[in-house]
């Protein structure tokens, strides 16, 4: 089909979610993606954080054929090896000891909200079951999730909210102490909020976090939907802190492609969850878990982590550089494959332009232009990148 009968068909027949960006992807391999007029673009976006291993990687393709010719579904009715073996190494890698599996992020925050409030009633009684969650979060577009959103734009028109949600400031621990009340449960927070504009969540203020959370009895959760699985350089971002949270949320590139979301919680809050309390038809099928376990099997047999932490540094030093050249930039955050490059201007066109260079990125925020490549992402490609932004931007000046 071509493009503009695609554009045609899509406003027709799509409910109008997205204002997308006019190219048809039909084929990917490694870092770069083909458009239906058989163009080449270099993605900076990787399915918004999904596409891990990038396109086409021979032992994710090889691990899907496989587990299809087997058995692609059975629901969580029987036992399923794929399953296991995967809630065991996600066990392994984390603080955690209990997994559930579902299929998205909004998923596994909703199983992390619901099985905050189940510890906290089983815990506490009944009146605990507030959660503090920041400004300018993303947790997903259920009602619960976009509740726990802090983003005004994010609720318009869906009223009414669900109750038992208050916001605090990231990097402020005073905001947060001013949230808590006796019927706080659990405070929910993303290390680095990605789709709020790439803000990192400071030492001093996870430090703090942990030890109010500690000293309060309230559960802390990591929303790590986008930067856990190695996007920092770390399989997850908390590691960075050298604290742990109570619960965290996986999705986005744990399946590299494949929806899978996981919430992992230690042994003693996870056994509020018991038959019946919660659940999910497709969640943690043999297919994506099948898929998740070779992105994890790649990420730790190839020593991709520690390329990570160079390509994202080598990734960040380049964005120094452009800003230091290009007054447009206000400032460069993020760590090791996420990164932030906020502007003074509006984004949009930025990343229009970059289209036109043949480059995927992603705004947020109107004016943060967003970085998330595949992980396998090379010091050569990232070199593309960089003369690409400097050349768009330095036109705008
Ligand atoms: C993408 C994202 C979500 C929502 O994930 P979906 O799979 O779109 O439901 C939640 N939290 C964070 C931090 C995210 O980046």
């Amino acid at each position: 089909m071509l493009t503009e009968e695609l554009e045609r068909y899509s406003s027709q027949y799509l409910m109008q979610t997205y204002a997308r960006i006019p190219i048809s992807i039909v084929r990917g391999q490694g870092c770069k993606v083909y458009d239906a007029e058989g163009r080449e673009y270099l993605d900076f976006v990787a399915g918004i954080g999904v596409n891990a291993l990038g396109h086409g990687h021979p032992d994710l393709v090889t691990a899907i054929e496989k587990q299809a010719r087997h058995l692609i579904h059975t629901s969580n009715l029987y036992y399923s090896e794929p399953q296991v073996q995967l809630a065991q190494l996600l066990v392994k890698l984390s603080f955690g000891q209990k997994v559930f599996f579902c299929n998205s992020g909004a998923e596994a925050n909703e199983a992390a909200i619901k099985l905050a409030r189940k510890y906290s009633t089983d815990t506490f009684g009944p009146e605990r079951f507030e959660i503090i969650t920041m400004h300018n979060s993303f947790h997903g577009r259920t009602l619960a999730t976009l509740t726990a959103t802090g983003q005004t734009k994010v609720h318009q028109g869906f009223a009414p909210l669900l109750a038992g949600f208050s916001y605090a400031t990231l990097n402020d621990i005073q905001s947060v102490k001013s949230q808590i009340t006796d019927q706080t449960a659990a405070v929910m927070v993303e290390p680095i909020q990605g789709e709020g504009g790439v803000v990192v969540a400071d030492q001093t203020f996870m430090h703090a976090l942990r030890t109010l959370c500690t000293e309060r009895q309230i559960l802390l959760m990591f929303d790590e939907i986008q930067t856990g699985i190695g996007r920092t350089g770390t399989m997850f971002a908390y590691e960075q802190y050298g604290i742990q949270p109570d619960v965290m949320t996986l999705a986005k590139g744990l399946g590299g492609g494949v929806p899978i979301g996981a919430c992992i919680a230690t042994d003693n809050v996870a056994q509020a969850f018991g038959p019946g309390s919660h659940g999910s038809t497709f969640g943690g099928n043999p297919l994506a878990c099948a898929a998740s376990l070779a992105v994890l099997r790649v990420l730790l047999d190839s020593q991709l982590l520690e390329k990570i932490r160079t390509v994202g540094s080598y990734l960040k030093k380049g964005l120094q550089e452009l800003q230091a050249r290009i007054p447009l930039i206000k400032d460069i955050r993020g760590v090791g494959l996420l990164q932030g490059i906020e502007l003074s201007v509006e984004g949009k066109p930025v990343v229009q332009d970059c289209l036109t260079r043949r480059v995927l990125i992603n705004c947020t925020m109107d004016r943060v232009l967003r970085l998330i490549p595949p992980l396998i992402v090379t010091q050569k490609e990232i070199d593309q990148l960089l003369k690409v932004l400097s050349d768009v931007l330095i036109k705008r000046l």
